[in-house]
Formats: structure tokens, C-alpha cells, sequence
């Protein structure tokens, strides 16, 4: 009997969304086998490691929206860990993501997006404010200065 794939993909979905989500489950035994039903141990260390170097920022900004970023060993990549108006499904910016995930779907996840959502569930962000002076340097930054 084949397997749905759909089925099997709307499911993913559905599990990954709910990572980053606080309130999906107060357990995080059952979170933990989620994590290792849905991706390697090799990508989940590589969470767990970005969290312990605590590489994974959030920042508030001065009208209450929440930007993440995290740091990695050699760029910096903004990671939307929620589906909304910037991303109709999570993302991060890193090449990582664009090549393994979103054009050759070989992995369905990166680090950086893994960390940011097991962060967000246990609460192991680190919280930064930003002010409007530093919204200005962030996109300028992004959009290049030439
Ligand atoms: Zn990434």
C-alpha cells in the first residue's frame, strides 16, 4: 500500500508549526520525541548547540513585534519561526534553508530554524530591544549600502 505522501507532508507541517508554539503542549518530554520523530539528531544537536551559545535573539521592537535573529559562525540570518505577512510558512534567510529545503526539499528544516523554535519553547531566547536607530541600521544593512 503506497504511503499518502500528502498526508505524511500536511502532518510535518502541521508538527513544525506547533514547535515554536509555547502553548501547544506543556510537555516537554513529548516535545523532545516530536523533535526526534521529525529530524536527525545530527540537526537537533546542531540546535541545541546554537541555544548553548546563546546565538538565538529576540528582538522587540519599540510597537511590540518580534524579530529573530540568529548567529551563526560566520553570518547572521533572520529566522521567522511563525507563519504571517513576511512568510506564508516558517523560513529562515540562510543558504542552508534556501537550497536544502526550499529548492532541492531534501531537508525540511535548518538549525537556525530548529533552534529558534525549541528557544521560543523554552523560553531560552535572549531578549533584545530595539530602538527605531537601530531598525534603521538593520535595514540598511539588508538592503545593501551601494
Ligand atoms: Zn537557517
Amino acid at each position: 500500500m503506497p504511503v499518502d505522501v500528502g498526508f505524511v507532508l500536511n502532518l510535518e507541517n502541521a508538527a513544525i508549526e506547533s514547535l515554536g508554539d509555547p502553548t501547544s503542549t506543556d510537555d516537554l518530554d513529548d516535545y523532545f520525541e516530536t523533535l526526534q520523530f521529525l529530524f536527525s539528531e545530527r540537526l537537533i544537536l546542531a540546535a541545541f548547540d546554537l541555544i548553548d551559545r546563546e546565538s538565538v535573539i529576540r528582538f522587540k521592537t519599540p510597537w511590540g513585534y518580534n524579530q529573530y535573529h540568529v548567529l551563526g559562525s560566520t553570518a547572521n540570518y533572520t529566522v521567522f519561526p511563525f507563519r504571517s505577512h513576511h512568510s506564508p510558512t516558517p523560513y529562515c534567510t540562510c543558504p542552508a534553508f534556501t537550497y536544502g529545503v526550499l529548492l532541492s526539499g531534501s531537508e525540511i528544516m535548518c538549525k537556525h530554524l530548529l533552534a529558534t523554535m525549541i528557544a521560543i519553547k523554552m523560553s531560552r531566547c535572549i531578549e533584545r530591544t530595539l530602538s527605531l536607530n537601530d531598525l534603521a541600521i538593520m535595514a540598511s544593512a539588508e538592503t545593501g549600502s551601494g
